[in-house]
């Protein structure tokens, strides 16, 4: 696979169901607001810096609108 960008896996962890998973990062992005895959509740993932591979979770009040 070549790599076309500098794309990262983070790993969180659902604070209302402790269900764990995987994120991709963009580059330069800081924040990701995801549903929980498993719960759906929206979640506020921020990186904790380049070399972190775990996230800091918040839960968010709403998805945003795309
Ligand atoms: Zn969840």
């Amino acid at each position: 696979m070549p790599r076309l960008s500098k794309s990262r896996l983070g790993a969180y962890r659902c604070p209302v169901c402790s269900y764990r998973d995987l994120v991709v990062l963009e580059p330069g992005v800081e924040r990701h607001i995801i549903p929980c895959a498993h719960c759906e509740t929206p979640l506020d993932l921020s990186t904790r810096g380049a070399h972190s591979l775990t996230l800091a979770v918040q839960i968010a009040e709403r998805l945003p609108s795309t």
